[in-house]
């Protein structure tokens, strides 16, 4: 971490605007041009610049500077990178009933893309301007809308539907890549083990990951896989498959072969079961839903912060911030931040790095989002209070900005 005054704070101004230091500091009253100050701005890559001011036109970072004028006034904030979730079943809701939706339900499909984009809403207001979705067929159209302005939310990359079947042949599943791609999906999700519910037994066997991932990589996609069992885990790597989801038995040696390996992992530290048990009565019944059901996850939250500390402690190894936010968690995806730096005494820098930066590079999106640079997307979000003192700052979202849009704005331009 760095802590930057004002030196320290020109000289990035000089280096990342790409123009000499006697260049004239960029005009705020261009047409199309904004700009937000803070008590603090942190650009997700570990730097602070106190008192800063970022500038933006036409909907990207043009610099930033410490000039005291600015469109929105957020002085006792801190400004960040809009957050990015790669974990995020963005569509998931409660039907009318506070049930979980699914199929038969009496939820008609318009009814369900209603709620889904209420769900996107909550996502957004919550500060995160980007979320990853495995996967849902119905996330393409909330997306499309979404990335077309049509409605408002948070930008969605999703997976379509995920791959499960143990009973398709590598040949037909390489076939089921390439329509996949073709059908719009941002890359693919595959599980490779049962839930966490049902033991989290591995269920795909190295060919069968091996195709799926094989073929995904040669057709230019990531792959993304539910894993448990630490068989699971282990299996996918060595059919090399870019990031590995969950993990909660992963072994320490398996935890290496990853950082060996340039494996991600993406594990949760506690948002997906609490809000499963806080719940409950909205998913009791239903599906693998039940007693036993309950049980694995009220034993999970244990697991999941003993593997994430593990998981902190591995040398080399990337790991990104996915919350697994389902029906009930949308708008708190927040709450993992929390609990990484208070539960598992993570650094809150390398919280709020891997929410960020780290989260943008493992979607090969590093030149557009999960940073705070000239030439960025001006995706933004702003906290009461300084979250690198006191995580629980990130709960507090005041400002949030997409694209250069303002969608929230607690305190008004100016006052
Ligand atoms: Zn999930």
């Amino acid at each position: 971490m760095k802590r930057m005054g004002r030196v320290s704070a020109a000289a990035i101004i000089g280096l990342t605007a790409g123009a000499c230091m006697s260049a004239p500091a960029p005009s705020t009253t261009e047409p199309g041009t904004v700009s937000i100050k803070a008590s603090r701005v942190i650009d997700g890559k570990g730097n602070v610049t106190e008192n800063g001011r970022v500038v933006i036109r036409d909907g990207k970072i043009v610099s930033i500077d410490q000039e005291p004028n600015a469109t929105y006034d957020l002085t006792g904030m801190t400004l960040l990178p809009g957050f990015i979730d790669v974990h995020d079943h963005v569509y998931w809701h409660f039907n009318q009933q506070g049930r979980l939706h699914g199929r038969g339900d009496g939820e008609d499909e318009v009814q369900a893309e209603l709620s889904a984009a209420g769900e996107a809403w909550k996502t957004l207001q919550g500060g995160f301007t980007t979320v990853q979705s495995p996967g849902s067929t119905e996330d393409k159209d909330l997306r499309d809308w979404i990335n077309a302005g049509r409605i408002p939310g948070p930008r969605i990359l999703t997976s379509l539907q995920p791959f499960s079947n143990p009973r398709i042949q590598p040949d037909s599943l390489r076939a089921l890549i390439r329509l996949r791609k073709s059908q719009g999906a941002d890359f693919i999700k595959i599980f490779a083990s049962e839930s966490i519910r049902t033991g989290g037994a591995q269920t795909l066997s190295l060919a069968q990951l091996q195709a799926l991932c094989g073929e995904a990589t040669a057709q230019g996609l990531r792959t993304l896989v539910h894993a448990h069992s630490d068989a699971s885990v282990r299996t996918a790597v060595m059919a090399g498959c870019t990031q590995i989801e969950h993990g909660i038995f992963v072994a320490d040696s398996t935890l290496t072969f990853m950082a060996d390996q340039g494996t991600i992992f993406d594990p949760q530290c506690g948002l997906v079961f609490h809000n499963y048990l806080d719940n409950w009565s909205h998913y009791d019944g239903i599906g693998n839903y039940n007693d036993e059901g309950k049980a694995s996850m009220e034993k999970g939250i244990g697991l999941a912060l003993d593997g994430f500390t593990r998981a902190l402690a591995t040398p080399g190894l990337t790991l990104t911030y996915g919350t697994d936010a389902v029906a009930g968690a949308h708008g708190r995806e927040r709450e993992d931040m929390v609990c990484l730096a208070n539960e598992v005494h993570a650094d809150p820098m390398r919280v709020l790095t891997m929410a960020t930066s780290v989260n943008a590079a493992s979607m090969n999106m590093s030149d557009q989002i999960g940073s705070i640079a000239p030439g960025m997307d001006a995706d933004l979000v702003a906290v009461a209070g300084n979250p690198l003192d006191d995580i629980t700052a990130v709960r507090d979202v005041r400002f949030v900005m997409k694209g250069g849009t303002v969608y929230r704005n607690d305190r008004a331009p100016g006052s």
